[in-house]
């Protein structure tokens, strides 16, 4: 499959190319034939199988090919809703990247930045916008959207969006929006809240699986490493430092626990900087780039930064600790292996973690090897060695001890067979002369 073949036309195989996108993904070769006939699509799709591109696409191909009067002012035709900001400027960027020649407004409003220069620009028109709902509410409740002219709605990361509490916001919107329209939803997972969703926004949805997860195992090397949770640091500061690892994203799964990593890398001469939602806009921004660029080496995150953050070539991501939702292990370690690449994902693992790992190995639906980084083998582990090692030592005694009983015994015995040869012939067994 090509993306000519797809059909797309000359404005966006140009831009396609410069970023290396030779053939369409698995995803992308589903998802965009339906899209382009009009129909509503429901889509499971993994992180890093290219979803963006599936949807974004065949949206760009629809406006593009419908132009817009230069002297009318833009109306939003295309809404693309994702659950964090970070999600939201990485789309962003990409629906740029893909629609540069098509003379199309994208428009990204997210929470955490100022409201005034996201106003001006939706004052003066925007063909696309993606936003996260709780900001487009404060844009909708100023008067700054009007959706009466929408003709493609685009949910990504459905799940996450409702798992942040977003249900309330989600079926508002729906309210405001034409019947008449298409809308695309894309999800991790298909829980409950995502088929309700479903039900009420979509109309005979085409339905799409992509399961990558056999895929996502062969690129990424996958390790748990069982280790005592007091000694976690320690063994992530030494694993960084001495496989000399130079890009490195760690997850926590509080933002205590994040500024904690943090602190503890960077006494330990590693250049860290920390991701949470406590952060403010400028920093989080900030701490990505610095990122991206190899100005630091460990970037230690929350999941707000499991989805959107795209990194090209991305090596290692580290789980310090696991997260509460076993989907979000396949967020956090998508962020590893992106569209084709290698990379490990590893997962530092305590006892009181280990019911939960296997949570994800159900999801997963494989098992993923587990071992002792040396040195930092657990208490219990070493504790049973030892024990292990002592009850050796106590067997191996008592068979020195049966063994130099029974020496001594066949020792008497050869004697006394001895002893008794020479009375019978007559000579004395000590100093072998006759009597
Ligand atoms: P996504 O799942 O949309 O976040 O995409 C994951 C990564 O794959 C991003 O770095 C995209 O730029 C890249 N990507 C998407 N589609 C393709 C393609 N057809 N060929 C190569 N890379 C792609």
């Amino acid at each position: 499959m090509t993306f000519e073949k797809l059909g797309l036309i000359p404005e966006l195989l140009s831009a396609l190319a410069p970023l290396g996108y030779v053939k369409p993904t698995t995803v992308q070769a589903k998802v965009i034939p339906v899209v382009m006939e009009g129909k509503d699509v429901i889509a499971t799709a993994q992180t890093g199988t290219g979803k963006t591109a599936a949807y974004a696409l065949p949206l760009l191909q629809h406006l593009a090919k419908k132009e817009q009067k230069a002297t009318t002012k833009k109306a939003i035709r295309g809404l693309i809703l994702v659950p964090t900001r970070e999600l939201a400027s990485q789309v962003a960027l990409s629906v740029g990247d893909y629609g540069k020649e098509c003379s199309l407004e994208i428009v990204a409003i997210y929470g955490g930045v100022k409201l005034t220069p996201q106003t001006k620009k939706l004052q003066r028109g925007a063909d696309v916008v993606i936003a996260t709902p709780g900001r487009l509410i404060e844009h909708i409740k100023m008067g700054n959207v009007d959706f009466s002219k929408l003709e493609m709605l685009i949910f990504d990361e459905a799940d996450r969006i409702l798992d942040m509490g977003f249900w309330d916001e989600v079926e508002g919107l729906l309210g405001l929006m034409p019947k008449k329209r298409q809308t695309l939803l894309f999800s991790v997972g298909m829980t409950k809240s995502v088929k309700r969703l479903s039900e009420i926004s979509l109309k005979k949805p085409v339905k799409i699986e992509i399961n990558n997860n056999g895929d996502f195992a062969k690129k990424v090397t996958q390790t748990i490493y069982v280790v005592d949770s007091d000694r976690k640091c320690e063994l992530l500061s030494y694993m960084i430092g001495s496989q000399n690892w130079h890009q490195v994203l760690v997850f926590t799964r509080t933002k205590q626990s994040a500024d904690e990593v943090g602190d503890y890398l960077s006494k330990s001469g590693l250049k860290t900087l920390v991701l949470h939602g406590d952060k403010a806009h400028s920093q989080r921004t900030k701490a990505v780039a610095a990122f991206k660029e190899n100005a630091i080496r460990v970037l230690v995150a929350t999941d707000i930064a499991s989805r959107g953050l795209d990194i090209e070539d991305l090596p290692h991501v580290i789980n310090y600790e696991l997260p509460s939702d076993a989907e979000d292990y396949l967020h956090r370690a998508g962020r590893t292996g992106r569209a084709g690449k290698e990379g490990t994902a590893i997962s530092l693992v305590c006892k009181e973690e280990k019911s939960k790992f296997k949570e994800i190995e159900k999801v997963l639906k494989y098992t993923i090897k587990t071992e002792f980084y040396t040195g930092f083998e657990t208490k219990e582990w070493v504790d049973k060695e030892a024990k292990k090692h002592t009850i050796k030592a106590k067997i191996d005694r008592e068979k020195l001890t049966k063994y130099s009983v029974g020496l001594k015994r066949k020792r008497k015995e050869i004697k006394a067979k001895k002893d008794k040869k020479a009375n019978s012939c007559g000579i004395d067994s000590k100093s072998c002369k006759l009597k």
